[in-house]
């Protein structure tokens, strides 16, 4: 026999790849009775519905959350004003928000701007999990198996509502850890924000030359490995280099230095320090990156 499912009705806010994949996987692991879409773009959500990832839609905000327990915003983090603005009269006490946001400081501002406080309700959250890929059709059932979902709930935030979205995570076979926003920030800044920037960067870098049909058409696996992520939403990180300001411009100081030693080296034939750069980094990344 199937165990009771974690929600009755839940509302996904943004049914791209993240939320799509949210609700296949909650699907599949028939962990919520009937999943609820909300997008700008009815032909989307009726792609969505077609494909079984949602089992209801509205293009109104109000009526998408009606009688749902548990809401999921999963559009870009720019957007999450304006619509926690036309909700913020339309919720119950009890309804837990949750989020799955790339910047969890400026997420929190914009409840607190809203509602003048972050609502005990709203669990802040950002699985560290996703692809370059972007929409409903991207979305997949088992994205967030075995991956780890950061929460960064405030002191305020209710214990109860915390422990609805980690068994949600959970359900659908990730790892919660919990964290404050600010730690977040400064780490997601390091390790998912520059390297999107700088890929951005290199690709924009290369296009511009004058032989670049050429450099393009010699890219090899080095290339597409280091720029696969450049393919991503730009509107999705427009809003993180926005919101997440004050962190990734603190991080491209410190490479910018970093590209400096090397630059020297180079300029100079510094060969031994050449090596010892080089080195440190493959020993590092060999120790601390999985494959
Ligand atoms: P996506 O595939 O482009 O989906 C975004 C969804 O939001 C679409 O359904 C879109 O539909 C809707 N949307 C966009 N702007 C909106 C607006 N102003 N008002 C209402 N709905 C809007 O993007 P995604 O990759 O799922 O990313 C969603 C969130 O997940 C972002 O906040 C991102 O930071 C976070 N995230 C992404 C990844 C990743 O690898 N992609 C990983 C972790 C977290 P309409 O255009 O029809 O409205």
């Amino acid at each position: 026999m199937k165990n009771k499912p974690l929600f009755q009705q839940m509302t996904i806010v943004g049914v791209g790849l993240i939320g799509g994949s949210v609700a296949r996987s909650l699907k599949k692991h028939h962990q919520c009775a009937t999943i609820v879409g909300y997008s700008r773009n009815e032909k989307e959500l009726k792609k969505a519905l077609a494909l079984g990832v949602i089992d209801s839609y509205s293009t109104d905000i109000k009526r998408a959350v009606q009688g749902s327990e548990l809401i999921l915003l999963s559009t870009p983090v720019g957007a999450y004003k304006a619509i926690l603005d036309e909700l913020k009269d339309n919720l119950s006490e009890n309804t837990v928000i949750t989020d799955v946001g790339s910047s969890k400081q400026s997420v929190i501002n914009a409840a607190k701007a809203v509602f003048g406080y972050l609502p005990p309700t709203f669990v802040p959250g950002h699985p560290i999990a996703g692809t370059e890929k972007s929409g409903v059709d991207a979305s997949i059932d088992n994205l967030f198996a075995q991956r780890c979902i950061i929460l960064t709930p405030l002191p305020e935030t209710n214990r109860e509502a915390i422990d609805k979205v980690r068994a949600m995570w959970q359900a659908i076979g990730a790892e919660v850890v919990e964290m404050s926003p600010e730690h977040h920030d400064h780490v997601l800044a390091a390790t998912s924000h520059l390297p999107h920037v700088l890929a951005f960067s290199l690709v924009n870098t290369l296009a511009q030359m004058n032989e670049h049909n050429e450099i393009f058409r010699f890219a090899a696996g080095g290339f597409r490995d280091f720029t696969r992520i450049a393919s991503s939403d730009p509107t999705m990180w427009r809003d993180i280099c926005i919101e997440n300001k004050e962190a990734i411009l603190e991080l491209m100081q410190i490479y910018e230095k970093q590209l400096k030693v090397l630059e020297a080296a180079i300029q100079t034939g510094d060969a031994d320090k050449i090596l010892s750069l080089f080195s440190h980094a493959r020993d590092a990344r060999d120790e601390h990156v999985i494959q």
